[in-house]
């Protein structure tokens, strides 16, 4: 049975169709992303899920139950929100423990799940401190734990990890990923950052307007892009004129991932038009006969821009997309 079901779900807002037409089912125990850019109706979905909306059509069903009339607090879901909402002049302790007092458990009971929670996201011993005199990723945890403690069988996360500088989301990226496994919690994570989509979820759904352009694993998104939209979106691939890649029928787009690119001897003439380090890689701006291409390379002894090289890559690699319209 699924965690969670969307039938024809819509959600509009006067004109806006933040929700258009989605079918979704996300199995139990999943790790299920939500990928999109800013506007494309994720946090709306995962609003719904909540019951914080409602769809203006469709149907949606967690755990085979529809959701049609349930309040959020008896919806077997827990969110964990992009600002944390912790509440600053509480302790930490109490902040995790707040839903439980609301909904009756006595003071030792509640004290001793909440310590529980918070050894999950490793912060034993910090229930004393105010919410407010944390770093970002302790608070990151403390909001985490406070979903946690209500046992959901689906949590909901809305960009959680936006707050944080690179190295710290990384390191709670493992964590959340840890913590989902040994929970078997289902969980569904808004995003609109596609690496943290590509190296976190079981399965995502790149959505565009409201709508879902596609569901896969990671890697059949970032392999085998059903759109030129999915294919820019995930991973900045070249989308090129099938002719150009040198593969599949004339008048289709295909998608070459700019990592796929070499330099060769062998190749053909390229023009180098821009050329900017990233540490491991560098990122080199191609114009290969009028078509513009991006190529991710290592570094080394490299052509600068204006220069002439060569290019080839693998036909294998390429991947054949619809007709251009
Ligand atoms: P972001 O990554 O910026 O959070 P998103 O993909 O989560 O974007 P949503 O927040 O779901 O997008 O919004 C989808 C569309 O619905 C947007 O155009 C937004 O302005 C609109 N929208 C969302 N909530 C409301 C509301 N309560 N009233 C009116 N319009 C809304």
């Amino acid at each position: 049975m699924s965690a969670v079901s969307f039938r024809a779900v819509c959600r509009h807002f006067g004109a806006v169709r933040a929700v258009d037409g989605v079918d979704l089912d996300i199995a139990d125990g999943e790790f299920f992303a939500m990928l999109g850019p800013s506007g494309s109706g994720k946090t709306t979905c995962l609003r719904l899920i909540a019951g914080f909306e409602q769809p203006s059509s469709g149907t949606i069903s967690i755990y085979g139950a529809a959701a049609e009339g349930i309040p959020p607090y008896r919806r077997n879901v827990n969110t964990v929100f992009q600002n944390y909402a912790l509440f600053p002049h509480m302790n930490v302790r109490d902040n995790v423990a707040f839903g439980l007092r609301v909904k009756g458990v006595g003071k030792a009971e509640r004290h001793a799940q909440a310590e529980r929670a918070l050894a999950l996201v490793e912060l034993s011993g910090y229930g004393e401190r105010r919410a407010g005199e944390l770093s970002g990723g302790q608070r990151q945890r403390v909001a985490l734990a406070r979903a946690l403690v209500n046992k959901p069988k689906v949590l909901l996360l809305d960009e959680p990890l936006g707050a944080l500088d690179l190295k710290l989301r990384e390191q709670m990226q493992e964590e959340l990923k840890r913590l989902q496994r040994a929970l078997g919690l289902t969980f569904v994570f808004v995003t609109h950052d596609q690496e943290e989509a590509l190296s976190m979820a079981d399965r995502i759904a790149v959505f565009a307007e409201g709508r879902i352009q596609q569901v896969g694993t990671p890697e059949e998104i970032y392999r085998r892009p059903a759109s030129r939209f999915v294919a820019d979106f995930v991973g900045s691939s070249n989308v090129i004129p099938a002719e150009y890649a040198g593969t599949g029928p004339d008048g289709h787009w295909a998608s070459l991932r700019p990592e796929d690119i070499r330099l060769d001897p062998a190749g053909r003439p390229a023009t180098v038009t821009a050329r900017a380090y990233h540490g491991r890689v560098v990122k080199l701006g191609l114009n290969l006969g009028g078509q513009e291409l991006t190529a991710l390379v290592p570094p080394g002894d490299l052509p600068e821009p204006g220069e002439v090289t060569r290019i080839s890559w693998d036909l294998a690699k390429v991947h054949v997309m619809g007709p251009q319209a």
